[in-house]
């Protein structure tokens, strides 16, 4: 590959490193890739996971993700492809289409399931996870369903088709918008030789994620499947530009710079908060929570 620097914008940020993610199961067998695994939790905050799915086959999702609690962080999860149903423990249910997202903030602890609504086919999509500030770990539970036609969509010019889920691109506002961490999450589609400049504030950590066809980013290739952590080196955009059709995300957040204390679906800032979390689950409380729809 040719890393050609003349093609790259002064002000678009680097690739630091390229990351494939690990193949791995949860739920009830559900075949992923995390991505962002835990060791980059500091390196990304306030991001905290991001898994990756993309399934042909029936018995790689069917078991989908039966009841589980979360608390202290949010999940974001964005459908490409398939049909999830999700349940919680307020007795709240809601289905997630092709194109669309669910916002939902665990807080102080929710039960729910999420579980596919198809016997067949492909089911494609992300989950990503993200922290909240200590002050509003244990916020009351709430979600939002985003159906695919509410996600603000513009033509960057090109052919190039944006999809803006959280945070701002060109001017327009995305369906979701956080002040404590200001999060970024595009879906971007280019076809082969279209380029894409997003702005990235600079003390923000930021990646991108491929998953079709083969890009690169402020220069360097970046192939199907695959994260791209963008260098904190102060500049303030990144530029995208296709080399075959391709579809990245775009994510960036302003870090919390917070201690993350985390015993697999909850994630707190300290140990004793991870053992009263325990024991208010053994005890109840995450069932008897009241979940609001936003
Ligand atoms: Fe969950």
């Amino acid at each position: 590959m040719k890393n050609d620097v003349t093609h790259t914008p002064a002000a678009s940020r680097a690739v630091e490193r390229l990351v494939t993610g690990m193949a791995t199961s949860d739920g009830a067998g559900v075949r992923l890739t995390r991505v962002l695994t835990h060791d980059l939790q500091r390196r990304l905050d306030p991001f905290l996971m991001l898994d990756a799915f993309r399934n042909e086959n029936p018995d790689d999702y069917i078991g989908g993700f039966p009841d589980h609690p979360h608390r202290g962080f949010e999940t974001v999860t964005y459908m490409i492809a398939g049909r999830m149903r999700h349940r919680d423990s307020a007795g709240n249910e809601g289905l997630l289409g092709p194109g669309g997202a669910q916002w939902m903030t665990a807080g102080s602890g929710l039960i729910h399931s999420e579980l596919p609504e198809q016997e067949e086919g492909l089911m494609e999509g992300f989950q990503l996870w993200l922290n909240l500030p200590a002050a509003r770990k244990m916020v009351a539970p709430s979600y939002r369903d985003i159906p695919s036609q509410a996600i603000p969509e513009f033509d960057a010019g090109g052919g190039v088709r944006v999809r803006v889920i959280a945070g701002e691109s060109h001017g327009v506002g995305g369906a979701v918008t956080r002040p404590d961490t200001e999060p970024l999450l595009i879906d971007v589609h280019l076809p082969a030789g279209a380029r894409f400049t997003q702005s990235l504030p600079a003390g923000h950590n930021a990646f991108t994620y491929t998953y079709r066809g083969r890009v690169r980013v402020s220069g360097t290739e970046v192939p199907d499947r695959r994260m791209a952590i963008l260098a904190n080196d102060g500049r303030e955009s990144v530029a995208i530009e296709a080399i075959d059709d391709s579809r990245v995300l775009i994510v960036a957040g302003r870090p919390l710079n917070e201690p993350i204390a985390q015993y697999g679906p909850f994630v707190m800032n300290t140990a004793e908060q991870i053992r009263q979390t325990l024991d208010d689950y053994r005890r109840g409380t995450f069932e008897a929570a009241t979940v609001q729809s936003l």
